[in-house]
């Protein structure tokens, strides 16, 4: 196990990520949205959670900046970081074929909305807010610096402590007493535990 082995398992799991959300991106285009949440401040955590998930660690990896941030690479973290990679691509998979057409990069309601709660959005309220948790994990795992590598949960973390709340209470406006009991019966990310 190398450095540049370690990278290129990261770069290849975004590519899939990537892969997997061209037919959601498209079915996104098509469903018109009713109801939208989009602002200034949607568009600030956007950037944060992109920064951090790409454009930082895209930096590291073509030009090794931050250097000095290196540290030696320890196989079993590696390793680590393989299983927790395919388990992010398996629960965006899912909860992409779950939400279907509701689906949003933002805070959206879309027209003919539905709430799901089947699937693994019968596990957690937001598996695929899980998937970008365990996505993260995955860098900070596969990559060997201290700045690149955590990055993505730094990223990630600012956008979901800055939306969960928003979003659910959009789907308490939206579908009322129905969540109020989904979200009783259903942790946020992390199953009976958040
Ligand atoms: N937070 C969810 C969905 C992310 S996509 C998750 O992590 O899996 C964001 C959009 O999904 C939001 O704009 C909202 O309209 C929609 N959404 C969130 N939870 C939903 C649910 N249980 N059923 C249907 N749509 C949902």
């Amino acid at each position: 196990m190398t450095p540049t082995i370690a990278k290129i398992i990261w770069l290849a799991s975004g590519l899939i990520w990537f892969v997997l959300r061209f037919q959601p991106r498209r079915y996104s285009r098509q469903t018109p949205v009713r109801y939208s949440g989009r602002g200034l401040r949607e568009f600030v955590l956007l950037a944060a959670s992109l920064t951090g998930l790409g454009i930082v660690p895209c930096i590291y990896l073509a030009t090794h900046f931050p250097r000095f941030a290196d540290y030696p690479l320890i196989p079993a973290l590696i390793y680590l970081g393989i299983v927790v990679e395919a388990g992010c691509l398996w629960l965006f998979y899912r909860s992409h074929r779950d939400l279907g057409h509701n689906w949003s990069v933002s805070l959206d309601l879309r027209e003919r909305h539905t709430l799901v709660t089947t699937g693994v959005y019968a596990l957690v309220r937001h598996p695929m807010y899980a998937g970008f948790w365990l996505m993260a994990l995955g860098q900070a795992l596969l990559l060997p610096n201290w700045v690149a590598g955590p990055a993505g949960l730094v990223g990630f973390g600012i956008l979901f402590f800055g939306r969960v709340a928003r979003e659910e209470a959009m789907m308490l406006s939206a579908f009322g007493d129905e969540y109020k009991t989904y979200m009783r019966r259903t942790a946020r990310v992390v199953p009976w535990v958040y």
